[in-house]
């Protein structure tokens, strides 16, 4: 799993770091897939906000879609998966929550924002863990076709196994659920296999485009000899 951090300034980067680590020691444990972190500062104390019909105060659209764009400026559609967006809890402005997931909704990623608890990093820990879930359901539809309610027997997999409304599961606030997602790891795994192929068809692409370009530059010039 391949995530752009954009890590407020006003965290430390030692500490976000020793976080991240803590959190992919552990999902490897639950999956075998490995975390890598492509970790950026970013300024995070003017956000643009808009309220929601509950009365929930979230970043703009336009303003989560101008950080996505400046990464899928380097990393097309499918160069990473995820972009996290953490904000420090005194530029927390936003209200009702402690993090949002946006699956698919900029570009081919899925967009986490994570409050940053400046005293218990087990809340950072269970924010980062909780958004990442919610993008689990959908990132395996849309890279695989498939449909992962019926295989755990729920109706939806957001609100039944990550907001725990199922009996068998329970809302996840740290390192709950972790049984299921050792029964989606295969799946998870193949999701992102399926990514990285995408993205080297894409490098590919444009290695060809690139040479066929030269070839005609070259044919051109000898033309004009
Ligand atoms: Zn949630």
């Amino acid at each position: 799993m391949r995530s752009v951090v954009l890590k407020d300034t006003l965290i430390d980067k030692e500490e976000c770091l020793a976080l991240l680590d803590e959190y992919s020691e552990w999902y490897e444990e639950q999956t075998g897939i490995k975390c890598d972190w492509y970790v950026e500062g970013k300024d995070f104390s003017q956000v643009a906000t808009v309220a929601d019909s509950d009365g929930d105060l979230k970043p703009t659209y336009k303003y989560r879609q101008a950080l996505a764009k400046d990464v899928h400026d380097r990393y097309n559609d499918y160069g990473v998966d995820n972009i996290v967006m953490i904000v420090h809890e005194n530029n927390f402005v936003f209200r009702g929550y402690w993090g949002i997931n946006w699956a698919y909704s900029h570009f081919k990623y899925g967009f986490q924002l994570v409050r940053w608890d400046k005293d218990n990093p087990a809340n950072t820990f269970g924010t980062l863990n909780h958004e990442q879930d919610h993008m689990h359901d959908r990132l395996i539809l849309e890279e695989l076709d498939v449909d992962i309610n019926p295989i755990l027997k729920v109706a939806d997999y957001d609100a039944d196994v990550t907001h725990g409304r199922h009996p068998k599961y329970d809302y996840i606030r740290y390192q709950e659920n972790a049984k299921t997602l050792k029964k989606l790891a295969p799946y998870l795994q193949q999701a992102f296999k399926t990514r990285k192929e995408k993205h080297a068809k894409h490098v590919g692409l444009l290695t060809k485009i690139v040479g066929l370009l030269s070839t005609v530059v070259s044919l051109l010039s000898n033309r004009n000899k």
